[in-house]
């Protein structure tokens, strides 16, 4: 098992000098190799490899002007030609072309052959960087692999990668479990638990309506301009840690709690494309459309979903996704499927068997009995699926 754990770095002033430069040094050489590439393609039409880059920058290491390259560690610069070489594999699996690393965005280096990691007094040693003063608010398992050291803001993380984490033993119910995503709740487990859905950005939004607004009206790259703007930033950037924060608490009670775990497999990107539609397609209820998308996006259901999975994994269990088509006008109990089972938004009500639930329960339950389908079916052909065979609790 593969984690990466994060950590907040404390560099003093002259240290967050010292990881500028190495972040400036780092996103000049990508976009040289860029150029490189791009010059020996249009002159010889050749197309060169990390491997060529790195034999160029052993050299040029040791040319005049550009001596600077050394102070920065030689890994470090490595895995730069390597960044460039993953975006040209990119492009030729049909993502755009390369961009240019701009500051704003380049934001990040990476040690890619870390061996031993030297950590006393709550201070980190970094290759060639020194010791660093970081929060280390909970200790890393496995072995060291890489480490990221991230710009994020004004403030400064690291991020351990490490390998053969050991799995956590599963203390928990060996019960299965349905679960809904939805805007109203985060998630509605097929037990009728509701997982509430803080909607940070909403809750925000006063905020940052009033700073976009006091944006609009400054001159552009004023003193004033670059301080509201740093405020929003800011503000966008606790949005998103608030939002993090509280997806790994659910994620982990979900994983801590259940041995199996069915999920709806909602195609986010189409749910989540352009209300307005295209030039040739208007789209239909575009207001209330992207008012959903908003609230969809806020809830960060796909970052969740992801969580659940791997947190899962941990504890060495296993979750299915699933197909949601009519989750939510199948009825749970008798299996008849209309539209009209659906009463209102949050009341479902067979009208053949006038069985009558919480939609959202409902819904989570028939994702838990099409996840048991997929368990069972496993379980026939013989295929280990690293379960116990799985007994449904259901409801
Ligand atoms: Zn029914």
């Amino acid at each position: 098992m593969k984690l990466i754990y994060k950590y907040r770095l404390k560099p003093s002033k002259l240290q967050q000098i010292e990881l500028l430069q190495w972040l400036g040094s780092c996103r000049f050489l990508y976009n040289v190799c860029l150029e490189q590439r791009i010059h020996v393609w249009q002159s010889f039409r050749k197309s060169l490899t990390n491997i060529d880059q790195n034999y160029e920058l052993k050299e040029a290491k040791k040319t005049e002007g550009f001596e600077w390259l050394q102070k920065v560690h030689s890994q470090v610069l490595q895995d730069v030609t390597k960044r460039v070489q993953h975006s040209y594999q990119n492009f030729f699996r049909g993502s755009g072309y390369p961009k240019w690393a701009k500051k704003h965005s380049y934001n990040s280096f990476t040690f890619s052959q870390v061996g031993s990691l030297k950590i006393h007094n709550k201070r980190i040693k970094l290759p060639k960087l020194g010791w660093f003063r970081f929060i280390q608010h909970r200790n890393f398992e496995g072995k060291v692999k890489q480490i990221h050291v991230i710009k994020e803001g004004n403030h400064w993380y690291i991020c351990i990668v490490c390998e053969n984490v050991p799995k956590k033993q599963f203390m928990g119910k060996n019960q299965a479990i349905g679960i809904d995503f939805g805007v109203t709740y985060l998630a509605t487990l097929s037990d009728g638990t509701h997982l509430k859905n803080p909607k940070f950005f909403a809750k925000y939004q006063d905020a940052l309506r009033l700073k976009s607004r006091k944006l609009a009206r400054q001159t552009l790259k004023s003193n004033s301009w670059i301080k509201t703007k740093r405020q929003l930033n800011k503000l966008h950037a606790k949005i998103a840690r608030c939002r993090k924060d509280h997806l790994h608490k659910k994620s982990h009670f979900i994983a801590l709690n259940f041995r199996h775990i069915a999920m709806e497999d909602l195609k986010l990107k189409n749910m989540t494309k352009s209300a307005k539609g295209d030039a040739e397609n208007h789209g239909k209820n575009v207001a209330q459309k992207s008012g959903l998308n908003r609230s969809l996006l806020d809830s960060g259901i796909g970052n969740f979903r992801t969580m659940i999975a791997y947190k899962t994994e941990f504890y060495g269990n296993q979750s299915v996704r699933v197909n949601p088509a009519y989750s939510s006008q199948k009825c749970s109990c008798c299996g008849f499927t209309s539209k009209e089972n659906r009463k209102t938004q949050s009341v479902f009500q067979c009208i053949s068997c006038t069985f009558a639930e919480n939609a959202d329960v409902n819904a989570a339950k028939n994702i838990l009995s099409s996840g048991s389908e997929l368990w069972s079916s496993t379980c026939a052909i013989g295929q280990s699926v690293g379960l116990d065979a799985p007994k449904l609790a259901l409801g």
